[in-house]
C-alpha cells in the first residue's frame, strides 16, 4: 500500500487511454481520476470502464470525480480556425454574428447575455488571460472592445470579466445530461464549475437528487463572487476546488495563493475535502523533470493542508504521465515530513456538538500523542474518518468499510486509506481482532504496536461511532 498522505487525482485524457499507461499511472500512486466533461464526452463511458477494470486488476480502491464543464463562456469560431489581435485596434464580440463567421474584425459568442452583463470600461480577459480587451460600447447585441493585449485567438477561447459578475448559471442543460450520465455511471463526485454561491451548490444538490445519485458534490471555486461566500459554499458542498485557471483570470494571479491557503483552511474548519488544481506540474505536459518552482508549488500546497493535488494536462495529454505521477508522489511524501504537517493545535479552544466528533477528535489527539501505530475507523459514511483528517498527524487513518461507495469516497481525504472490510459477516466479539488483522495481514502493523479503533455499537448506524480502544497487536 502506498502510504503517502496526500492525494493525487489525475485527469484521463488521450494520453492514459492505453491500458498500460493506466496502470503505470495507478501504480504510480493516483487515488482518484478526473473525467472532463468539457472534452472527449464520447469516451466517458470506455474510460471509467477501463479504470474499473484496472484497479480490480491492482486491488486499488480508485475514485472518480466526473468534472462538469459549467457555464464557461466562450467565443465561437472563426473563419479561419484562428486570428491575430493587434493592441490598439478594435474587436467586437457580436452576439448576432454566426458561429463560424468569425474574423480579425468581429466574432460570435455562445452567452448572448454576455452582452446584458458588461458595460463601458470592464476589462476582458481571453484565453485564460492571454488577450486582454477593454470595453468602449455596448449596443446590443455587439460588445465593441479595444485590444490591450494582443496574440493569437483561436475558436471556442473562454471570456472572464476580471472582477467576476457575469450572471451565467452555474448549471446549464449539457450539465444536466452530463450529471445524468455520471450517476448512471455510478461516479464517487461530481465538480460544479463556476457556482457562485451556496444557492448554485444546492441547485445541483437538487438535479442530483432527483436523478437519486449518490456522488459527492464538488464546488470549483473558480469565480470572484464564490470567494465571497466561501464559507455557505462549503457548507453546502461535499468537498471543493482551488480551481486556479480561472480563479486567477478573474481575481488576477497573484492573489491566488493567498485565496488557496483560505480556501484550505476554511474547508478543513468545516469538515470538507479540498483539491488543489492546475498547472501543478505545467512544465512536465513535455518536459522529463518539473521546474524548481513547480516542485515548491506542489509541497507549498501539501504544507498548506490540501486533501489532494490534480493533474490536468500533465496526465490527460501529456507525453509522460506515469513519471508526472511519480514525481508528484515524491514530493508530496518529502513535504509531509515536514514537522509543521504534522503536529496539531486543532480544535483545542472547541466544543463539540457531535459523539463521532468527539471520539474522531480523542482518538487523533491521543494517536497524537502516544505511540500509536494506526488509527482504524470502522465506517459506514465515512464520516468518522473525514472528521480525523481534518487534523495534523503522521499517524495512518485506516477507513475500514463494507460499503464500495463510502470506500471511494474516502479515497480523497487526506491521511485516510480506504480498506474493504464487512465487519457484518464477523461474529461481535470477534471484530477488534479481525479489523486488527485486516492491516496485519497486509503488514501494516505487527505484534506489540499499539493501534486505536474506533467503532459504533450499533452495526450498520450512520454517525454512530461512539467508542474508541487501544489495542495492543497480538494480545487481542
Ligand atoms: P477547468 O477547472 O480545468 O475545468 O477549467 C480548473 C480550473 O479552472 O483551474
Ligand atoms: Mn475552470
Amino acid at each position: 500500500m502506498n502510504l503517502r498522505r496526500t492525494k493525487i487525482v489525475a485527469t484521463l485524457g488521450p494520453s492514459t487511454d492505453d491500458p498500460a499507461m493506466l496502470e503505470r499511472i495507478f501504480e504510480a500512486g493516483v487515488n482518484v481520476v478526473r473525467i472532463n466533461f468539457s472534452h472527449g464526452a464520447d469516451k466517458v463511458q470506455s474510460r471509467i470502464d477501463a479504470v474499473r477494470a484496472c484497479a480490480a486488476k491492482l486491488s486499488l480502491t480508485i475514485g472518480i470525480l466526473a468534472d462538469l464543464q459549467g457555464p464557461k463562456i466562450r467565443i465561437a469560431r472563426f473563419i479561419e480556425g484562428s486570428i491575430t489581435l493587434v493592441p490598439g485596434a478594435q474587436f467586437i464580440l457580436d452576439a448576432g454574428l454566426d458561429a463560424d463567421m468569425g474574423t480579425e474584425e468581429m466574432v460570435g459568442i455562445d452567452y448572448k447575455e454576455l452582452v446584458d452583463d458588461v458595460a463601458f470600461g470592464d476589462i476582458l480577459l481571453l484565453d485564460d488571460g492571454r488577450i486582454v480587451l477593454t470595453v468602449q460600447e455596448v449596443t446590443a447585441p455587439r460588445i465593441i472592445c479595444r485590444v490591450e493585449v494582443g496574440g493569437p485567438l483561436s475558436n471556442h477561447k473562454g471570456i472572464n470579466r476580471l472582477g467576476g459578475g457575469l450572471s451565467a448559471e452555474a448549471f446549464t442543460e449539457k450539465d444536466q445530461r452530463d450529471m445524468k450520465v455520471a450517476v448512471a455511471a455510478g461516479v464517487d463526485y461530481i465538480a460544479i464549475s463556476f457556482p457562485r454561491d451556496a444557492a448554485d451548490m444546492q441547485y445541483a444538490r437538487e438535479m442530483l437528487e432527483s436523478m437519486n445519485g449518490k456522488a459527492g458534490l464538488i464546488a470549483k471555486i473558480e469565480r470572484a463572487e464564490a470567494i465571497e461566500h466561501i464559507d455557505e459554499i462549503i457548507n453546502a458542498s461535499d468537498g471543493v476546488m482551488v480551481a486556479r485557471g480561472d480563479l486567477a483570470v478573474e481575481i488576477g494571479a497573484a492573489q491566488v495563493p493567498g485565496a488557496q491557503k483560505e480556501i484550505i483552511r476554511r474547508a478543513r474548519a468545516l469538515d470538507k475535502p479540498v483539491i488543489t488544481a492546475t498547472q501543478m506540474m505545467e512544465s512536465m505536459i513535455e518536459n522529463t523533470i518539473p521546474t524548481r518552482a513547480e516542485v515548491s508549488d506542489v509541497a507549498n500546497a501539501v504544507l498548506d493542508l490540501t486533501d489532494a493535488v490534480m493533474l490536468s494536462a500533465e496526465s490527460a495529454i501529456g507525453a509522460h504521465p506515469d513519471k508526472v505521477v511519480d514525481t508528484m508522489s515524491r514530493i508530496c511524501i518529502a513535504a509531509e515530513r515536514e514537522r509543521e504537517t504534522q503536529i496539531s493545535g486543532h480544535r483545542m479552544e472547541m466544543r463539540f456538538a457531535r459523539i463521532d466528533e468527539a471520539i474522531a477528535m480523542a482518538a487523533l489527539y491521543t494517536a497524537n500523542h502516544l505511540s500509536i501505530k494506526a488509527v482504524i475507523t470502522l465506517t459506514e459514511s465515512g464520516a468518522t474518518p473525514l472528521m480525523m483528517s481534518r487534523i495534523k498527524t503522521s499517524i495512518p487513518i485506516y477507513g475500514l468499510s463494507r460499503h464500495l461507495d463510502t470506500l471511494g469516497k474516502m479515497t480523497l481525504y487526506r491521511d485516510v486509506y480506504p480498506m474493504f472490510f464487512d465487519f457484518t459477516k464477523v461474529p461481535i466479539e470477534r471484530i477488534n481482532a479481525s479489523s486488527v488483522n485486516v492491516l496485519k495481514d497486509q503488514g501494516l502493523v505487527e505484534d506489540e504496536d499499539l493501534i486505536i479503533l474506533t467503532k459504533g455499537d450499533h452495526i450498520g448506524m450512520h454517525g454512530g461511532t461512539n467508542s474508541m480502544k487501544i489495542i495492543r497487536v497480538g494480545e487481542v
